[in-house]
């Protein structure tokens, strides 16, 4: 098969390996720079520019589209589906799950467990937005933050009241959540490829920190998931309409919690805490299921 990789940067190690593993099983594989790759979008038979030639037609892509340039990559993601290649992830299911609040909207509305989050707009409402989710301690989070930043934990009522009105004051859209006390500074990553959880690993915040985040200094380690905790996440995938997936988890007193559904999820860390073949496993995904013209939406979402 000839795989597209959408990534701006080859030397990434999700890139990498991606690449690597489709070329040892036999395929053609070619990175694609996103934001290079430019189209005449009212053309009756869509095609893709790169770097002043007309691409050749692929089997399949895969988007490996950072949070930054979420709104371009959709579009040539887009552009890709419309010219009925199979897309390991659907544009419109990116488009979603970068948006945080919508994303826990929809799991909800299919009965995925959450933490208690609220959402409000004028500082009026801060203290019932503040007693709808429990009281304090709450966490406070920027819908457009990543890697832990943004993220910010207030013990008190009036720590919270003052954060939200700041927030509020600098018009950033934030939502509340309720502090998951017993997790213990720890999430579960669970990679979902298909309907099935390949691999999973846990996350330990470092002392003093709530936030397990690898890049907040956070330490990974294995972890064996429980049947509702691998249901959970392939249930989320699958709400998102995602393939492939990065499903947060935090053990919560009332089961397993779902923070976060990542579309483009990292492998390194996956892959070296597990050692097992994710890249591998998501080629192997592509094999079974690159069909052309497939896409729920082709490209219409
Ligand atoms: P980001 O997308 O920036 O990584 P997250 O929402 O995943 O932000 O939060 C970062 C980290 O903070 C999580 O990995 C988790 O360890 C911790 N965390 C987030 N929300 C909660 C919560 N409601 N209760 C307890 N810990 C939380």
């Amino acid at each position: 098969m000839k795989i597209a990789v959408l990534s701006r940067n080859p030397n990434l190690y999700s890139t990498r390996r991606l690449v690597e593993a489709g070329r040892e099983r036999g395929h053609e594989v070619r990175v694609i720079d996103t934001l290079r790759a430019y189209m005449n979008i009212a053309s009756h038979k869509p095609s893709i520019h790169y770097k002043g030639e007309e691409l050749e037609p692929f089997d399949a892509v895969i988007p490996r589209i950072g949070a930054s340039i979420t709104f371009y990559g959709a579009a040539v993601l887009r552009q890709f589906e419309m010219m009925g290649v199979f897309p390991l992830n659907e544009s419109v299911a990116i488009s979603r799950s970068r948006d945080k609040l919508r994303s826990l909207q929809l799991l909800s509305r299919k009965g995925v467990g959450l933490p208690v989050t609220g959402f409000a707009h004028s500082p009026d409402d801060i203290p019932d937005l503040i007693s709808m989710v429990g009281g304090a301690p709450l966490v406070i989070k920027l819908l457009e933050g990543t890697q832990g930043i943004g993220v910010v934990m207030c013990e008190t009522e009036k720590a919270a009241e003052s954060v939200l009105e700041a927030f509020m004051g600098l018009k950033a859209n934030i939502m509340v959540q309720e502090y998951i006390r017993e997790a213990g500074g720890a999430d579960i990553r669970c990679l979902v490829v298909g309907e099935k959880v390949i691999a999973a690993m846990k996350r330990q915040a470092k002392p003093g920190e709530f936030r397990s985040n690898l890049h907040r200094g956070g330490s990974a380690s294995l972890i064996k998931i429980t049947p509702e905790e691998r249901m959970t996440a392939v249930r989320a995938a699958k709400v998102m309409g995602l393939n492939v997936a990065g499903v947060d988890i935090l053990r919560s007193n009332h089961g397993p919690v779902v923070m976060e559904v990542n579309s483009s999820p990292g492998l390194e860390g996956i892959e070296s805490t597990t050692g097992k073949d994710v890249a591998g496993l998501i080629i192997e995904y592509i094999e079974k299921n690159a069909r052309p013209n497939q896409t729920r939406t082709r490209g219409k979402g």
